[in-house]
């Protein structure tokens, strides 16, 4: 049974993960390589526990035993006694590839080992550890602590024990899971972002407007967010990678990114993180750019 969790980068994913394993009851390990990121996840952690409790969805000596069951640290030698190791790093191969490589040697030989890609393989990156058949893809979706989803993809190796350990873990966390094989994107990400690239489709070829794109989706689909509001919510650089992925790995011209995709990219305008993107998001009420 799994008790103890290392995370590794403390970026967005990263300090959702360990929210929901600590609320989980679950003791974690949270790693990254600055010291800023970490503190910074901390705040975050603390703020988003708050809300749960001001909202009633958790008591404050849960809380505060949640806090207390994660560390953090810039050394991935405190993994060494853990059951599963979450990496949750930046989206780069090579970046990924290296932390499992200088983490195997640390790890207990059971300890289980999961990445929170998006798009890159569980096969390949499984290849570079010493336990291909315990690494799996634990795929969780932003907000971590809001969303209820987690898709679940085995690599080529992937023993039953360890997908079934892992899928006992996520349903304790109180997420849903659904299974995908190990193809590019997923199931989620291969069915989304081909939609909101068809909708900067339509706004490149003038079929509509922002406002006209995201009001028709939003009332003519049920859609909680207009697709060209949500791209600037995931980031259009994240976008832009998903469509590159999809275009490469499944060779297939039906997925070639926008251009306005990827002028939009060229121009810093990456959505809501730089204020800027589908949407001016920099005064008070965000205002269609196109
Ligand atoms: P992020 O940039 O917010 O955080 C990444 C963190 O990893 C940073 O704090 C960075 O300092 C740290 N890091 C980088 N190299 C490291 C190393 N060698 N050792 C330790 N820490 C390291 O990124 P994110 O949005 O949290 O994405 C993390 C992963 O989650 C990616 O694989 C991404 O594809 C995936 N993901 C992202 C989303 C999303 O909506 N953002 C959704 C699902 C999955």
């Amino acid at each position: 049974m799994i008790e103890k969790v290392g995370v590794i980068g403390a970026g967005q994913m990263g300090n959702g993960i360990a929210h929901v394993c600590a609320v989980s009851g679950l003791d974690v390990v949270l790693i990254d390589r600055e010291q800023e990121a970490l503190d910074r996840a901390m705040d975050i952690i603390r703020n988003n526990l708050a809300r749960q409790v001001r909202k009633g969805k958790l008591s404050e000596s849960d809380r505060d035993a949640a806090l207390a069951r994660i560390k953090t640290g810039l050394d991935m030698s405190m993994l060494s006694d853990v059951d599963l190791v979450i990496e949750a790093a930046t989206e780069d191969e090579a970046v990924k590839r290296k932390i499992f490589t200088d983490l195997c040697p640390l790890l207990r030989p059971d300890t289980l080992l999961a990445t929170n890609t998006s798009s890159i393989s569980i096969t390949r990156l499984a290849s570079v550890t010493d336990r291909p058949e315990k690494f799996m893809g634990m795929h969780f979706m932003n907000p971590v602590p809001v969303m209820k989803l987690v898709e679940l993809i085995r690599g080529i190796a992937t023993d039953d024990e360890t997908f079934q350990e892992i899928r006992a873990l996520t349903e304790r966390m109180g997420k849903t899971t659904a299974n995908s094989e190990d193809f590019p994107a997923f199931i989620v990400n291969r069915i989304l972002l081909p939609m909101i690239n068809e909708a900067i489709y339509t706004l490149y070829e003038g079929v509509g407007s922002v406002d006209s794109i995201d009001t028709a989706m939003r009332l003519g689909a049920n859609h909680p967010m207009g697709p060209l509001q949500l791209a600037d919510f995931i980031g259009l650089d994240v976008c832009l990678a998903i469509m590159q992925v999809l275009y490469d790995g499944l060779a297939d011209s039906k997925y070639r990114p926008c251009p306005l995709l990827v002028k939009y990219v060229e121009a810093g305008w990456l959505g809501q993180k730089t204020r800027r993107g589908f949407y001016d998001y920099r005064g008070e009420t965000p205002v269609p750019t196109r």
